[in-house]
């Protein structure tokens, strides 16, 4: 079913018509909408919910005299067709039914099975983890303070638990804190990601510390802390940052179809739209990440390196030639440290663009970005000096990288915690 509202430009006056796709989804929480006007220029968002849209629509009554309005559909979950974004439609059009399940399976590269099982996906995440999405981040504070008793009973009232069981120890808060974050990571990777990507890459990766001695692992973790120590990474950095993106995490979900169905390329793709996050938020999602990751890359490298050539200092591919251990790995900028790993075919795959330099140059400096809102296609100006060095991209295809961004993220972060715990 679609529902019809109508909003009005805060700022010049200028008038939406929202198609709302009421699904199941939308009616058990409470949903991002988020686009640009395309007269001013401001950022206009709402939330819907089952109390229906807030700040309250505008009351318009459409009569088949009215000129044509600018019509945005809305699905809390599923990509939007261009066909329906930004389009000035008139009477007669607004009045008909399109349902955004029908169109994406019309004119999108998706299949009508690939739609369902993404639908499943949705309902586990919906279930599962959507209503404890601001878990990470009310906890964190607290674990940062090492308070046991304090966490122990705030985890009892985030999930509704009369009774609480005692943590005894920080080992246990850590403990069940990093729990969480796994929960997390398995609802937001899709089946097709955890057979693809963490079978061949992460798990190996994991295999490696679970099979090394104490002693082996303590050498691997004292390698990686020489240029900072890891323990600190995550405790200062990736756990803030996951603790943020998670909480505001249905931002993205409409892009996270691509993981289910296992689509890389998002550009070109019949350009499908984003009505649930706007592009400065998104650039800003992924500028922060990408950070985040580079200062964590080492974790992923050094143990690649242990894999595939038994010596943690030891890259499968020549790079850089000044760089000859991890340690000097670790200490380049994160562009010379993609620069280096770039012949490595298998880990430039699964990084997937996750540490895109261009869209995080660009989103870096003032005036790096120029967005188009009637076409979602993004102009990154990333290099400050020469302005006619331009990547194209869209809206759509950095929402999906934020998605795996935050799901390389949580491997890594699982990771560093493994090695820590074990060379203790
Ligand atoms: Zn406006």
């Amino acid at each position: 079913m679609v529902q019809r509202g109508y909003v009005k430009c805060p700022s010049c006056g200028k008038l939406y018509q929202l198609k709302v796709q009421l699904d199941r989804n939308i009616k058990i929480f409470e949903w991002p909408i988020s686009f640009e006007c395309v007269d001013c220029g401001d950022n206009l968002t709402y939330t819907y919910s089952p109390r229906g849209l807030s700040p309250k629509e505008f009351k318009f009554v459409p009569s088949p005299q009215d000129p044509p309005i600018t019509t945005v559909a809305y699905s809390s979950t599923l990509p939007i067709t261009g066909d329906v974004y930004m389009k000035d439609l008139d009477y007669a059009q607004s009045m008909i039914f399109s349902s955004q399940f029908l169109n994406l399976s019309f004119r999108s590269p998706f299949s009508v099975e690939e739609i369902h099982k993404y639908d499943l996906f949705i309902t586990r995440m919906q279930d599962g983890m959507l209503p404890y999405r601001g878990v990470l981040k009310a906890l964190l504070p607290i674990l940062k303070k090492g308070k046991v008793d304090a966490f122990s009973k705030k985890m009892a009232t985030l999930f509704n638990e009369k009774k609480y069981k005692p943590l005894g120890s920080a080992q246990d808060m850590y403990d069940s804190y990093f729990e969480l974050l796994k929960g997390v990571y398995l609802h937001i990777a899709p089946n097709r990601y955890l057979e693809e990507c963490h079978t061949s890459f992460v798990k190996p990766l994991e295999d490696l510390i679970n099979n090394s001695t104490v002693d082996e692992v303590r050498a691997i973790k004292a390698k990686l802390d020489a240029s900072g120590l890891i323990s600190v990474w995550y405790k200062e950095e990736s756990l803030p940052y996951l603790a943020e993106a998670i909480n505001n995490i249905q931002k993205i979900v409409p892009s996270m179809i691509y993981a289910c169905a296992g689509i890389k390329d998002v550009e070109g793709k019949d350009d499908l739209k984003i009505v649930t996050i706007g592009c400065d938020d998104a650039t800003d999602l992924y500028k922060n990440g990408y950070e985040v990751l580079a200062h964590g890359l080492k974790i992923l490298v050094g143990l690649n390196n242990l894999r595939e050539n038994g010596d943690i200092d030891v890259f499968s591919n020549p790079g850089l030639g000044d760089v000859d251990t991890i340690t000097k790995f670790a200490r380049k900028a994160a562009g010379k440290m993609i620069e280096h790993l770039e012949g490595n075919i298998p880990f430039m795959n699964y990084l997937d663009g996750s540490l895109n330099n261009k869209i995080r140059n660009a989103a870096s400096h003032s005036g790096g970005i120029y967005y188009n809102v009637q076409t979602q296609h993004i102009e990154c100006y990333y290099d400050a000096t020469d302005d006619s060095k331009v990547y194209e991209t869209t809206l759509m295809s950095v929402c999906r990288l934020c998605h795996v961004l935050l799901l390389h993220l949580l491997e890594v972060t699982l990771l560093a915690r493994k090695i820590v715990e074990k060379a203790k």
